[in-house]
């Protein structure tokens, strides 16, 4: 259920409020120092940003899709490391709020709005990355509830992660069909949470080796129905496609006002590089690209808002490879538009180009968007949204 649009401006601009005041100021620190911002969580927590996937019943203001993907493009133009700190959480909590029972919402969800408890999605492992259905960590059925063996990886925001929903084999013989989806807690005997890895961007945003040795998970902690996981994980890879599209051209933005204004106090051969035809069409080149971008993500946003359809499902796809490999050149091309002063950690640019690469990586590489939306072309044609709307504007060449 969208919230009310005023009240939405009204988030948004205290968001706005607490990214130039208080994130601003440390994304280069939290960047440098890889050191997850506790302090800044609990200030966003106090904004009431977790609530926006949470339904009133549980302590939310939500669930609603569009707000948050706004607050992560906002805070990407400063900071995408903190924008994905956020952004997980959403990613995290949705299966909860979607396939959770009420007494696993009651437990959860008031705690996870408040900042107290910080959820994270455990999928990967260090064999099934892209493949995620070959995935073998195990839930062997015992007395009372499974018994869980198997490692996990690249887990976002693990090393401080609370509630842990964790993929797991309930029928190894049964391929995605096997899995099931179990809620493990922080502390749980044999659970290990092992070292961050030292990541070339999204730095100060931990990305976990988790190890399950044995841990006993009582029945009721089963998220949703048993061997049904896969379907839950993969229900809430639209939202993440739409909000790593959202981090990418936040960043790009950032990095591109950054180079923008550079480019215009910078002198060469005695004007501003601006005014030199040759750096001025770099620019232009990565603005159109840019705005390109957001409209396919704005257009995806909307289309998944109305009806989630597998036309909904691949427009995420398309936003999601467009957005995210637009990121990566046009904050390149602004590493270059500065010159050596791009290069330094005196400026930003550097550093939203090394946030941008794992942007192309998680919630599906490039070639997986470009895998699902081929498979899209060769059952159904064009999605039916875009042929829908080439119609309306009259452009159709029959
Ligand atoms: C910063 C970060 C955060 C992450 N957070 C999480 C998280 O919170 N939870 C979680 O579960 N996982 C998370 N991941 C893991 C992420 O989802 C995987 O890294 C991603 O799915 C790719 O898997 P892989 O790294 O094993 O690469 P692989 O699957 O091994 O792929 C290697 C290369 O082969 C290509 N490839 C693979 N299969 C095909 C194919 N069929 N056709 C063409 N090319 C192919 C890929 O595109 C890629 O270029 C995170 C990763 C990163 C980097």
């Amino acid at each position: 259920m969208p919230i009310d649009p005023s009240f939405r401006q009204q988030i948004l601009a205290s968001v706005e409020r607490f990214v130039a005041d208080r994130v601003a100021p440390r994304a280069a620190e939290i960047d440098a120092s890889d050191t997850f911002p506790a302090d800044l969580y609990r200030e966003a927590a106090a904004l009431g940003v977790f609530g926006l996937w949470i339904p009133e019943a549980y302590s939310g203001i939500g669930p609603d899709l569009v707000t948050p993907l706004l607050i992560s493009d906002v805070i990407a133009r400063v900071s995408p490391s903190f924008a994905l700190i956020f952004s997980n959480c959403g990613d995290a909590v949705t299966p909860i709020v979607n396939f959770g029972t009420d007494a696993q919402k009651s437990w959860l969800l008031p705690k996870i709005a408040s900042g107290d408890l910080i959820p994270c999605f455990a999928l990967t492992e260090p064999g099934a990355g892209s493949d995620a259905a070959s995935i073998t960590t195990q839930a062997r059925a015992v007395d009372g509830g499974y018994v869980l063996s198997g490692r996990k990886m690249w887990i976002t925001n693990g090393g401080v992660g609370d509630i842990f929903t964790v993929f797991a084999k309930t029928d190894p013989e049964a391929g995605n069909k096997g899995i099931s989806a179990f809620l493990v807690e922080r502390g749980a005997r044999g659970f290990t949470i092992g070292r961050n890895e030292d990541l070339i961007g999204l730095r100060g945003c931990p990305t976990t080796e988790l190890m399950f040795e044995d841990v006993f998970v009582p029945a009721d902690r089963i998220l949703g129905e048993k061997n049904r996981g896969f379907k839950i994980a993969m229900s809430t890879l639209d939202e993440a496609r739409l909000n790593c599209s959202a981090m990418a051209l936040g960043a790009a933005t950032g990095a591109l006002q950054c180079a923008i204004d550079y480019a215009k106090e910078r002198v060469q051969f005695g004007k501003p590089i601006i005014e030199h035809q040759g750096l001025a069409f770099l620019l232009a080149d990565c603005a159109a690209r840019l705005t390109g971008a957001r409209a396919i993500w704005q257009r995806a946003m909307a289309a998944l808002e109305a009806d989630r359809s597998r036309e909904a499902s691949t427009l995420a796809a398309m936003a999601k490879l467009l957005c995210t490999e637009t990121a990566m050149r046009v904050t390149t091309e602004c590493v270059q538009a500065m010159g050596a002063n791009g290069l330094s950690k005196a400026y930003p640019v550097e550093r939203f180009m090394r946030d941008c690469k794992p942007f192309e990586v998680f919630d599906g590489t490039s070639q997986i968007q470009k895998l699902l939306i081929g498979r899209y072309l060769e059952k159904y044609g064009l999605p039916d949204i875009a042929e829908a709307e080439i119609a309306a504007r009259g452009m159709a060449t029959g």
